[in-house]
């Protein structure tokens, strides 16, 4: 025996959050919706971890940045899911999932039934084991994507203070968190095997600022080479880093942030799968009609790029939370999903946003030095991303609505010299 419910969400985090806020503006009834998480805290901000988390004075802790603070929205507190007769289900995972009988069985034996899923669950950090590596989990080595891998870290962190840190990855996670080692005092060298941090996103012109800045800040680069492994010493701990390029970087902590991988393995051979994802349509439905899935783990129609893609950014997984509860539960008023790629990241005194798709030729504007520049890409003759380094609201509203309009552009050197100027005259 077990429970049903109407709609059941596998994951808890902004996905799931923001599908929740959603459910009850809609007025979904008390006892009509689930929610399973493994994590044992309720519906978060993820982005907050590696950055307010980390802050040495007047760190983010929960509850203060439950869902949704990050919209400004009500911060949803575990109370708020019981008075609106939301099931929370926390600290408990679902192992398996029948589709075909709509039913998923968690770790604590339970089988919960559903009329429609939502599959939110997000992704896992690869691991370096993966790429042959051992950790033999040195206690000083640290990953970071949920609030226990962030409290191991500013433990780590806080301990070896004035210590040397390496970072493993020269994306996201190495860029937000070797910003905040330097600012908990430690001495910061990168390690990746790009020729530039932020391969996938940036030009080597606005790579070369942020390494710029990080470098005035102390933070060494090691480009061009992989770890290979550790040394270790007599109490289990990471103390050195061997890279391929032969050398040997001294540690005190390490951390790694070498991507993640969507959690898809409860629907394999159950759903239709595309770029590492659960493939959904632009309601968010997946290939059995009951299923839909959101955030990290959906590969769907961007339709602006005329691709299926899978987005690991947080304004995706919320507006996509919000489009899917109203696909579910008024279908015929629901269009298809119409999603403006949207990434920004904060690190230091420096905040970025980026819109839109970094394909074809760029075009960059600004002042490099002053802290003030910009790009825009062009392909097939039209404007389809931009990139902004300290923004105001109002130019950043304006990048976006330029990006979404995809204008032509007949000269690029035009668009040079007009800069942010170009995206107000759209
Ligand atoms: P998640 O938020 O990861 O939630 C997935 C949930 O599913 C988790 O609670 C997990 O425990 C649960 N789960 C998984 N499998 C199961 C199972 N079998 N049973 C039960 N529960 C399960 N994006 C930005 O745009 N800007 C940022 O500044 C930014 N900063 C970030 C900082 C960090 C440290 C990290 C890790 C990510 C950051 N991101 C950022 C990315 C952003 O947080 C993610 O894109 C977003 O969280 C995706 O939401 P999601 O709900 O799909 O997945
Ligand atoms: P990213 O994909 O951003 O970056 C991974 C980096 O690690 C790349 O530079 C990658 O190189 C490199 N790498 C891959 N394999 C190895 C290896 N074996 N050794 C050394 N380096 C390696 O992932 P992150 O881990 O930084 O971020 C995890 C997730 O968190 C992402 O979904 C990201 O979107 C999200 N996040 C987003 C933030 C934001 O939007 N502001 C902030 C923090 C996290 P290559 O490209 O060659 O594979």
């Amino acid at each position: 025996m077990g429970r049903a419910f109407v709609y059941v969400i596998i994951g808890g985090g902004v996905a799931a959050g923001y599908a929740a806020h959603e459910f009850v503006q809609a007025g979904v009834s008390s006892g009509e919706l689930c929610i399973i998480s493994e994590e044992p805290v309720a519906p978060y901000e993820r982005p907050a971890l590696s950055k307010g988390y980390l802050l040495p004075e007047a760190p983010a802790r929960l509850p203060s940045f439950h869902c949704c603070v990050g919209t400004n929205e009500e911060r949803l507190a575990p109370k708020w899911y019981n008075e609106n007769g939301i099931e929370l289900i926390l600290g408990n995972r679902v192992k398996s999932a029948d589709v075909r009988r709509k039913t998923l069985l968690t770790a604590t034996g339970e089988t919960i039934s559903y009329k429609y899923l939502i599959v939110a669950t997000g992704a896992r950090a690869l691991k370096l084991e993966e790429f042959g590596v051992n950790t033999l989990d040195a206690p000083n080595v640290c990953y970071l994507r949920d609030v226990a891998d962030a409290d191991r870290l500013v433990d780590v962190m806080q301990s070896r203070s004035g210590g040397q840190a390496v970072v493993i990855g020269g994306g996201y996670i190495g860029m937000e968190c070797a910003a905040s080692l330097v600012i908990n005092n430690l001495n910061v060298t990168m390690v990746f095997p790009e020729a530039q941090c932020m391969a996938r996103l940036f030009t080597p012109k606005i790579a070369a600022f942020y390494e710029e800045f990080y470098q005035s800040k102390g933070v060494k680069f090691v480009k061009g080479t992989v770890l290979t492994s550790f040394d270790f010493n007599s109490d289990g701990k990471v103390c050195a880093v061997n890279l391929r390029d032969g050398s040997k970087l001294p540690a005190d902590m390490v951390v790694i942030g070498i991507g993640i991988r969507p959690n898809t393995s409860l629907f394999e051979g159950q759903l239709t799968m595309e770029k590492g994802g659960i493939k959904v349509n632009g309601k968010m439905q997946s290939s059995n009609s009951s299923v839909y899935a959101i955030g990290d783990v959906a590969a769907f129609p961007v339709k602006i790029v005329g691709e299926t893609r899978r987005l690991e950014h947080v304004d995706s997984a919320r507006r996509a939370a919000r489009h899917v509860v109203s696909a579910i539960i008024e279908p015929e008023k629901t269009g298809e999903f119409d999603y403006l790629p949207f990434f920004y990241s904060r690190v230091f005194t420096l905040s970025w946003q980026f819109y839109g798709d970094n394909a074809g030729e760029v075009v960059h504007f600004g002042d490099f030095s002053g802290h003030a520049f910009g790009a825009y890409w062009m392909n097939k003759g039209h404007l389809v991303g931009s990139f902004l380094e300290g923004g105001t609201k109002e130019q950043y509203e304006a990048l976006a609505q330029a990006t979404r309009l995809k204008p032509k552009i007949e000269d690029l050197a035009e668009l040079e010299s007009q800069g942010l100027e170009y995206a107000f005259s759209v």
